[in-house]
């Protein structure tokens, strides 16, 4: 049996046993995927990109037009609560807003009320140190993103079923990762990453069709301070294969050099100086501080 304290979880005004934690399985996010989450990690009690993720959690929920359950400042406050109460300080703490439910299995939004999860972990790696040091693989996957005319990938959503099938697509083909493009074939992101292309001093990643991720806004301003040359523009996947370097980030899986596409070698088929360069910023950046709130003593 496990000897580690079992995590307690905020749900619907209260801090419970993980065990104990339950929404309606009539819940519309149950039902639909309906309602709307964010993800934020937090180094020696700190969040990192704090405002961000709260601003962008409170878009996604104008965007489907859901009301928060509590306001910003409460907010913030459960999160940190969140970690505290499982004695985290390095954490990865993900909220979700759900539509709720009404009692009925009919897709009909009348007096739901909206319930708010959070759930706060140790940090983990979603790679091991291997992949994470010898670079990951992708597959390009067969499935599409949708336009942001069908399901705007701004918003963070708990529909992630496109993303799920092509992570499963990838991990079927032995690949580590998918990439995925949209319907005409421009490169948009992997499931829960954004991606960067190098070619020369010149850093590149895709402009639409994707969630604007904060840690890709903080790869740009890193790699603009070192010198290079970015841009968020329509990339095909001719400027992946044919890329110098390949990388995707996110909150929860930092950044991670993608070595291999499609069976196809990028570059010397090792993570290159670029990633290693911003990486190491990157980390440093989590660590100083610098834009980071505390929010745990
Ligand atoms: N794209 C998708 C689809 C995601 O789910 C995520 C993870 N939140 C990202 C990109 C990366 O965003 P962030 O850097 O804000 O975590």
């Amino acid at each position: 049996m496990s000897t580690e304290p079992e995590p307690i979880i905020y749900v619907n005004g209260e801090f419970v046993r993980q065990s104990e934690a339950r929404i309606s399985v009539l819940d519309h996010a149950v039902l639909y995927g309906d309602g709307v989450f964010d993800t934020v990690v937090a180094w020696n009690g700190a969040i990192f990109e704090l405002d961000a993720h709260v601003d962008r959690f409170f878009r996604s929920l104008a965007a489907v037009s859901l009301v928060s359950p509590v306001e910003r400042g409460a907010l913030v406050k459960l999160l940190g609560e969140a970690i505290a109460r499982n004695g985290l300080h390095n954490a990865y703490v993900k909220w979700i807003a759900t539509r709720g439910s009404n009692g009925t299995p009919l897709m009909d939004p009348k007096d739901c009320v909206p319930n708010l999860i959070i759930i706060a972990r140790p940090y983990i790696h979603r790679f091991d140190e291997t992949r994470r040091s010898q670079g990951i693989r992708l597959k390009t996957a067969a499935i599409r993103r949708p336009p942001g005319h069908v399901l705007d990938a701004h918003v963070k959503s708990l529909n992630y079923l496109n993303l799920v099938m092509a992570k499963l697509e990838a991990k079927a083909a032995g690949a580590d990762e998918a990439l995925l493009l949209d319907v005409h074939g421009r490169v948009c992101e992997a499931p829960g990453y954004n991606v960067f292309v190098l070619h020369g001093r010149q850093l590149k990643t895709p402009r639409r069709d994707i969630l604007e991720g904060i840690t890709r806004s903080t790869v740009m301003d890193i790699a603009r301070q070192r010198g290079l040359e970015v841009e968020a523009c329509d990339l095909e996947l001719y400027h992946a294969y044919t890329s110098d370097e390949l990388m995707l980030c996110s909150t929860a899986g930092g950044i991670l050099s993608a070595v291999e596409i499609d069976g196809r070698r990028i570059a010397s088929g090792v993570p290159g100086p670029v990633f290693q360069q911003i990486d190491q910023d990157y980390k440093t950046l989590l660590a100083s501080g610098e834009r980071s709130t505390q929010i745990v003593a």
